[in-house]
């Protein structure tokens, strides 16, 4: 078997989306050796085809201690985005216009008069919108729009475009990036990894390791012998080129508009546990037009240009999973479902204090590995 150079690196991060980009990114700015191993491109999976919305407010995310943590990530934003910018010399698509929510019919206008309710009492400064005045704000949605929320705390970011600098700031900090390396084996003494084996036979080895492998992280930890409930939600996407650029994130229900440079127009997103395809179906284009033009009837003029489908990592309790369980160095960072590219910042603070001062400020025993047991 091929013993590998990398073998002397302090910390071995499986999988190379945001999540796992961003931990080896701090790690290796806290002047660790860090080698990241992706079966496939780096970026290449749900982190690139997310729709990039920093958004905790606009919905009711349960437990209390989950939304704070939310929160707490899209404060990070701001430093997090200008730090990679700075390090990369690249754009990372940070923006910080506010999120438009918007009712239809009924269920959802008393869906947003609770949302309202809520974060209002938390403290937090939403704006509740009459039609004329949502009109008055140059989306150019349609007509039947009942009423709703502008939340100007909520973001967003074009996650392609942050995931390319994440990944030069990587290169630029030092970071191995080893692409087409799909970890399949590790080998064990007692309760510690030794070296992890990819499918050529590679072997690498670290004194910690990082599970950081999206929807496909259960499946890799039961080469441990160890139960951790991962499973594939399916989002399909498309993106159209508009007239003119929509000035905020539009949502309504499981539908969103979310604009993008030169004039592009991102529609999300459908949810569907159907296994590890990730299949763009009429059915799911469908949903997805019906959906946008009932919020914004000039989509149906747009100009189609592309559309495509991501995996969700979801857990069976929609929280993430952080932190160290049965294995002494393996720490967990996976599970991130639909916050993935919002919990970037926070997460890879929590792991790079785990890993390099031995504990985190943060409260993350409700997102233990062991929890499912
Ligand atoms: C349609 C859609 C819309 C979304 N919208 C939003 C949004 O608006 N806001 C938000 O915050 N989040 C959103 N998300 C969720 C977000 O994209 C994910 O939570 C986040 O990208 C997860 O990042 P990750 O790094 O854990 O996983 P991924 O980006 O999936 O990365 C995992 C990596 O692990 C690699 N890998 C897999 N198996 C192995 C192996 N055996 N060995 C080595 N490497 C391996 C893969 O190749 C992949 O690159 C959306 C997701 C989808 C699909």
């Amino acid at each position: 078997m091929a013993e590998h150079s990398s073998r002397a690196a302090d910390v071995l991060v499986i999988g190379g989306g945001i999540i796992g980009c961003s931990i080896a990114w701090r790690l290796a700015q806290a002047g660790m050796k860090v080698t990241v191993l992706d079966r496939a491109e780096p970026g290449g999976e749900a982190s690139s085809a997310a729709g990039g919305m920093l958004a905790p407010l606009g919905e009711m995310l349960e437990p209390r201690t989950f939304s704070e943590l939310c929160v707490a990530s899209r404060n990070l934003y701001p430093r997090f985005a200008a730090e990679i910018e700075e390090s990369s010399g690249h754009h990372a698509g940070y923006r910080s216009d506010g999120s438009l929510m918007v009712a239809l019919d009924e269920k959802i206008e008393r869906e947003l008069g609770e949302i309202q309710r809520v974060q209002t009492a938390q403290g937090y400064s939403l704006d509740p919108l009459t039609p004329g005045e949502i009109q008055g704000r140059g989306a150019d949605l349609s007509p039947h729009v009942r009423g709703g929320l502008f939340i100007p705390e909520d973001h967003w970011v074009d996650n392609e475009r942050l995931m390319r600098a994440l990944l030069i700031a990587c290169q630029r900090a030092g970071v191995r990036l080893e692409a087409g390396c799909a970890v399949h084996k590790f080998n064990l003494t007692g309760d510690r990894i030794d070296s992890v084996v990819e499918e050529n036979d590679t072997r690498y080895t670290a004194k910690t390791y990082v599970l950081a492998a999206g929807c496909w992280s259960g499946k890799i930890a039961e080469g441990l012998g160890i139960k951790v409930p991962v499973a594939p939600c399916c989002g399909q996407m498309m993106e159209f080129e508009v007239e003119r650029e929509l000035p905020f994130v539009v949502r309504s229900g499981m539908h969103y508009l979310v604009p993008r440079p030169g004039r592009r127009l991102l529609v999300g997103a459908t949810s569907e546990h159907t296994g590890f395809e990730k299949t763009v179906t009429a059915n799911g284009l469908l949903s997805l037009m019906e959906g946008a033009v009932r919020i914004a009837p000039m989509v149906g003029k747009a100009l189609f240009l592309r559309a495509w489908a991501g995996l969700r990592p979801d857990t069976v309790d929609h929280l993430p999973i952080l932190g160290y369980g049965e294995i002494e160095n393996l720490t967990f960072a996976t599970g991130h479902f639909r916050n993935g590219i919002l919990l970037a910042p926070v997460t890879a603070e929590i792991i790079a204090d785990l890993i390099v001062k031995g504990f985190t400020s943060r409260p993350i025993e409700v997102y233990r590995p062991t929890r499912f047991k």
